[in-house]
């Protein structure tokens, strides 16, 4: 579609970033322009009223600059999940496992209610690990996981499949 190809084409691959034999996926010319970051935004602000969401979520760090446009176009609130320790208030924590090592996500739990339905976005979707991690978070705060939008999903890492049981059936949407 016309989209998906506009959306591809601002983003750019860095080769061997972070490290060596890695393919990173750069957004950032995406960002620079409006029109792309217009048609984004709009996109996943249809997924998060097609989902009947409440809230978005978004991941730290690119899922805050995609999701927080997302909330205000579709007239929802904004909720940041962060890396562990950056959050002033109480919280709830989630651990999960990385290649090397763990790394662990905080939101403040107050924000959701059980009456909320919770849209989570984020730019990748690679192993899955983040994201299983913040559904995991959402239903302990008490909410309900409404679905799951990435911009892209890195399909040779297999995060979809990882990410299947922890969705329980909600969607998940990869542009
Ligand atoms: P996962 O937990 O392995 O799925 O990694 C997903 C997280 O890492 C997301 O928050 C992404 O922002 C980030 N990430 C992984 N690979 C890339 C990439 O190629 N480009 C941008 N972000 C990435």
């Amino acid at each position: 579609t016309d989209i998906k190809e506009l959306l591809l084409s601002r983003i750019r691959d860095v080769a061997d970033y972070p490290e060596p034999g890695v393919m990173f996926k750069d957004i950032t010319p995406l960002l620079a322009d409006p029109a792309a970051f217009t048609a984004l935004t709009d996109a996943l602000a249809e997924i998060a009223e097609g989902a009947g969401a409440t809230k978005i979520v978004g991941l730290e760090a690119r899922g805050f600059i995609l999701g927080a446009p997302v909330a205000v176009r579709a007239g929802l609130g904004f909720i940041p999940v962060r890396k562990a320790g950056k959050l002033p208030g109480a919280t709830l924590g989630q651990a999960y496992d990385l290649e090397y090592g763990s790394a662990e996500i905080e939101v403040h739990a107050e924000d959701l209610t059980a009456d909320d339905r919770v849209l989570v976005i984020d730019d990748v979707l690679a192993t899955g690990g983040t994201a299983e991690a913040s559904v995991q978070l959402i239903r302990r705060a008490g909410a309900e996981v409404a679905g799951l939008a990435v911009l892209m999903e890195l399909g040779f890492l297999s995060g979809r499949a990882r990410l299947e049981p922890a969705l329980r059936g909600a969607p998940l949407e990869a542009l």
